[in-house]
């Protein structure tokens, strides 16, 4: 029998196993396998991480911008190198295509490195002069000291260095954890590390399940900040204990995105778009517009045309080149996506297409599912209020503008839509009255890192990305001098 491939934590710039020696099965999504071991650190893991952060803190938030951001860059670089290996990971850990992983995961995660690497040279802080008081104030801007990033399993580097890079760049050191569904690249993130010359402690990686490695971090008194992605009953939970400790915290939690269609669109343009938007990664990007609000008048072509192009969608195994949905993440997932399916049959929601479990040829223990589109009769069905997170939308038409403003604000979500349309007036009356952090016109996942990203209501507390991220990770102290 083969020896398992064991992943281990990344502290102090060193490999370790987990101190209890407790492990996790890791599954493949292609074939249902368990292919590797994860550590399930706990507090005594993280208790280390910190130290080492702790004591690599003094030098580290001391290193001038311009090493900082050399850094940075040598690790972008290092991943662009290794895109290929890095894909593949990524692809087998999450059943995501390969040629996704290629073209978006991980060149995402070389920019992140990047865009930081070169944003903490340009950060500055602002000063005030109390004219008429003979005082100017400026305003420092400190690195936190330790800090904590916790990510998900949908874009599993992506997300993780999306909160990695600004951390560093602004000079703390972190105690970080991938989730525990997918922490192949993050582990192979640790071996990049000591070549681009990372200071030892600056990054550690420990490894586990949220409720043992995650609590542990976000319990611990002196990490002082927290950043994390994840869904929002797990963000709840983490902000009633970070809260009373003082804590930093930035959240990023679930959506369900209205995908608002106007008649006046460029239809070709919105058709195809949101094919991507709906089923891109399998559905599981917290940006997918999932409920899609069609104007009446332009309705059944609307539903004509898109369930022809969501057939033609191929699910298939991640590593062939011609598929466009690949495997769920996990068992789980899979049955919490298929229930969902259920209660829409149940709500009266009528199934255009998809609904069913694909089974692929030797692959019979993969975790594949058809695209779906649910015709809903009601904004207010569960299926259209609770979010799914796969590749199911639902479709239904309205008849004007306030009327799918207050269906698209009508959920307890609010973090990204989109709108369809070339009625300028319209556009920019939506935009201002629609509950998101993010509104995309005539266009999708159109990602500029300079802007902010976050979401309002249960979406989540604080923006990242830019200049958003690095206040996030810095202290501001004002200085007031008088002469
Ligand atoms: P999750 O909340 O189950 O887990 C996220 C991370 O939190 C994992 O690393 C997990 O181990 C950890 N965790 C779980 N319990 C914890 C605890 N008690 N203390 C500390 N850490 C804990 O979410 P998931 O299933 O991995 O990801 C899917 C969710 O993430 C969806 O709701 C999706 O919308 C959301 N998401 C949001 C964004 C965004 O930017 N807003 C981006 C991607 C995903």
């Amino acid at each position: 029998m083969t020896k398992m491939k064991k992943i281990q934590n990344f502290i102090n710039g060193k490999f370790t196993n987990p101190i209890s020696n407790n492990w996790i099965d890791n599954y493949c999504p292609f074939n249902g396998e368990v292919y590797s071991l994860t550590p399930n650190s706990s507090k005594e893991d993280v208790e280390s991480a910190y130290q080492s952060a702790e004591f690599a803190f003094t030098l580290w938030s001391q290193t001038t911008l311009e090493e900082r951001s050399r850094i940075l860059i040598k690790i972008s670089e290092l991943l662009e190198k290794n895109l290929e290996r890095f894909a593949e990971a990524e692809s087998r850990d999450n059943g995501k295509p390969i040629s996704l992983a290629k073209a978006i995961d991980i060149p995402r995660a070389a920019s992140n490195f990047r865009f930081f690497g070169n944003a903490i040279t340009q950060f500055a802080s602002e000063s005030h002069e109390s004219v008429g008081q003979n005082a100017i104030n400026y305003t420092l801007r400190q690195p936190i000291g330790v800090v904590g990033c916790i990510s998900p399993w949908n874009l599993p580097l992506y997300l993780f260095t999306w909160k990695i890079a600004p951390a560093i760049a602004a000079g703390n050191c972190v105690v970080a954890k991938p989730s525990e569904v997918t922490p192949m690249t993050a582990y192979l993130l640790s071996e990049i590390l000591n070549e681009a010359g990372l200071p030892k402690g600056v990054l550690n990686i420990v490894h586990g399940l949220g409720t043992t490695t995650g609590q542990a971090i976000v319990v611990h008194p002196n990490i002082k900040a927290i950043s994390f992605t994840g869904g929002t009953t797990t963000g709840a939970h983490i902000a009633k204990i970070a809260a009373p400790m003082f804590k930093k915290l930035s959240l990023e939690l679930g959506g369900k995105n209205p995908n608002i269609i106007f008649a006046d669109c460029d239809y070709e343009n919105m058709l195809e778009t949101t094919v991507r938007s709906s089923f891109a990664n399998q559905g599981q990007i917290c940006l997918c517009g999932s409920r899609i609000f069609v104007e009446a008048s332009i309705y059944d072509k609307f539903k004509t045309d898109f369930v022809k192009k969501v057939k033609q969608l191929k699910v298939g195994h991640p590593a062939e080149s011609s598929t466009d949905i690949g495997a769920l993440v996990s068992r789980l997932h899979l049955d919490k996506v298929l229930s969902y399916i259920e209660i829409g049959k149940k709500e009266g929601g009528k199934i255009l297409c998809g609904g069913n479990q694909v089974i692929i040829y030797n692959y019979e223990n993969g975790y594949y599912l058809e695209p779906t589109v649910i015709e809903v009769n009601s904004d207010e069905c569960r299926i259209n209020q609770e979010e799914i997170f796969g590749p199911v939308v639902t479709i239904m038409p309205f008849k004007n503008e306030d009327d799918v403003l207050h269906m698209a604000n009508k959920v307890k979500y609010g973090l990204s839509a989109t709108i369809w349309t070339n009625n300028l007036k319209r556009t920019m009356r939506l935009s201002n009255q629609l509950h998101a952090g993010i509104v995309w016109v005539n266009t999708w996942m159109l990602r500029d890192l300079r802007t902010p990203f976050g979401g309002v209501k249960a979406s989540g507390v604080g923006r990242e990305g830019g200049f958003e991220a690095l206040r996030f990770f810095t202290e501001a102290k004002n200085v007031c001098v008088k002469y």
